[in-house]
């Protein structure tokens, strides 16, 4: 796979323009974290191709709150291992970026109609690290995460993406990690994609391209096929908060359209001015 032309005519506009793109990578296995892969070098090069960012503001399918859109303040977030059986140097990575308490709260007041609310329990769990240890390999951006609400209905993660767009111009990077398509029971080690899973990738990308963007978040209309890209739709979440912070004039770009493992979408996508 090579992702190179796609982000020069990313870095190209990206100059133009002093409005923040919106990011949404899929993370798949935690083993990206520590393997030399397609996925971790792609995530090293957007990093080299975005503009430094003042703060980021990251949406992981790994927080996931019910009733409640949890925003972490702490100044010094801990690198959470939230994951088991895996290799011993996984758990030795840390990401000892800063965080942005003041501008955490001022998130969590922006997303009071979504029952926003500061909070100091969690720290940077792997859907952040796991792709911000390739971006930002200096740990030197503050960075905070925002959770997804489990209880609320799809819609609403388009609606908070709509909220969060306005930080955009004040230099924040919106980051949603999570994938398009997660299905860890039909998983299979070197399997080939399973027909449903390139079924709802291409589906989703698709939509994507017509800014048909409440199609998406259509639970009914999606039906059978979301249930199996998502027995639970927290990694999905984190794809539509991304969705919902693009603006109508916003290009888009994939990345590591790739199905992994048989049935987890590894398809990133960035919305930019174009
Ligand atoms: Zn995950």
């Amino acid at each position: 796979m090579s992702f190179v032309t796609d982000l020069e005519r990313l870095k190209d506009s990206l100059t133009r323009t002093d409005r923040m793109p919106v990011v949404f990578l899929g993370h798949g296995s935690p083993m990206n974290a520590l393997e030399d892969t397609d996925y971790s070098r792609a995530w090293s090069e957007l990093g080299r191709t975005l503009p430094r960012p003042r703060a980021i503001l990251v949406v992981s399918a790994h927080w996931m709150s019910k009733g409640t859109t949890l925003v972490n303040v702490r100044p010094e977030p801990e690198t959470i291992h939230d994951f088991y059986g895996f290799p011993e140097p996984l758990y030795d990575i840390q990401y000892p970026a800063p965080g942005a308490p003041e501008l955490g709260r001022e998130v969590a007041s922006l997303l009071a109609s979504h029952h926003g609310e500061s909070d100091e329990s969690w720290g940077l769990d792997h859907g952040a690290w796991a792709v911000l240890k390739f971006l930002y390999p200096g740990a030197d951006v503050p960075v905070f995460q925002v959770s997804v609400d489990m209880t609320a209905p799809l819609s609403d993660q388009l609606k908070i993406g709509r909220l969060l767009s306005q930080l955009r111009d004040r230099g924040v990077l919106i980051l949603g990690s999570g994938n398009v398509v997660h299905n860890l029971r039909a998983m299979r080690p070197g399997g080939a994609p399973l027909d449903f899973a390139e079924a709802f990738d291409t589906l989703f990308a698709d939509r994507l391209e017509q800014r048909d963007m409440a199609a998406l978040a259509d639970r009914e209309q999606l039906g059978s096929l979301l249930r199996m890209a998502h027995p639970s739709h927290d990694h999905y979440l984190p794809a539509l908060t991304v969705a919902g912070a693009a603006d109508d004039k916003d290009a888009l770009t994939f990345m590591t359209d790739a199905i992994d493992l048989g049935s987890v979408s590894m398809r990133s996508f960035i919305f930019h001015a174009a």
